[in-house]
């Protein structure tokens, strides 16, 4: 007999992504694994340039590894594209205002993403905290934060159950930071969301992530619980990022 129980919704087999540019080849990613339970929520931290948006998008299907497999809920989707992964995950990018079409409101947009009714995108506006009048605005005139709730609103739209955030709160000041961190908390809760949340602040992560993986060129220097992480840190890569918070 077969059991799905404790399996993960998402799960990733060395995983290798490369780039060539200018005569260069480059590992971005190197033999990369990770794996997410339901429910939770990973956390992805590391310096700028170690991989962690690379690992995303490859995650995603917009960019395919070199090799590597990848499964949603015990399936291998290795090589499928961002509109086939569309069905079951949804990415929210850093810059919020750059990914809604800047001439149209925000209620086409969110219109378009499968949304079946103005009454369903209104209650997924209330969900994410907004307040509908803000339906009837382009991008540009709606604050970063209104911004971000907005495009978490869109990809849950989509009916997904694992959300791929990369730098979502890395554009927000600190209080609205912390407001969307709460959003996320809550979302989980009621939406019985899966996440994976990338970010280069350690101190961020380890607030909202039950599991951190630490990336450093390319390849997973570290992984365990917020507290193992935070606590009782191995690698230097992990040390590092850790005095970057206390120097803050
Ligand atoms: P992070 O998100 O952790 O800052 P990235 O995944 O963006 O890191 O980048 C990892 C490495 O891959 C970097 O050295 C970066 O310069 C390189 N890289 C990322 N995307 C491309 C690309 N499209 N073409 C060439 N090199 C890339
Ligand atoms: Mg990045």
């Amino acid at each position: 007999m077969t059991t799905t129980a404790g399996m993960p919704v998402l799960e990733g087999v060395a995983i290798n992504k490369s780039y060539t540019g200018k005569g260069r080849r480059m590992q971005a990613l190197s033999s990369v694994d990770f794996r997410l339970k339901k429910g939770e929520i990973l956390g992805i931290v590391g310096e700028s340039g170690s991989g962690k948006s690379t690992l995303l998008r490859v995650i995603s299907g917009i960019e395919k590894p070199d090799s590597g497999r990848l499964y949603h809920d015990g399936v291998e989707y290795t090589g499928a594209s961002c509109a086939q992964t569309g069905r079951f995950m949804q990415m929210v990018f850093q810059d919020a205002a750059r990914s809604f079409d800047p001439r149209m409101p925000m209620r086409r947009s969110l219109s378009e993403t499968g949304a079946r009714s103005e009454q369903e995108i209104l209650a997924m506006i209330e969900k994410v905290g907004l307040q509908p009048e803000l339906l009837a605005r382009r991008p540009g005139r709606l604050s970063g934060g209104q911004c971000q709730r907005m495009s978490i609103a869109r990809a849950l739209l989509a009916r997904v159950k694992i959300l791929l955030c990369d730098e979502i709160t890395s554009a927000l000041d600190v209080t609205t930071q912390a407001q969307v961190v709460r959003l996320l908390k809550e979302l989980r809760e009621t939406e019985e969301l899966s996440m994976i949340f990338v970010s280069h602040d350690l101190a961020l992560v380890s607030s909202l992530c039950d599991r951190i993986m630490v990336t450093g060129q390319g390849v997973c220097v570290e992984e365990g619980t917020a507290a193992q992480v935070t606590g009782a840190p191995r690698h230097y890569y992990t040390k590092e990022l850790l005095a970057s918070v206390m120097e803050a």
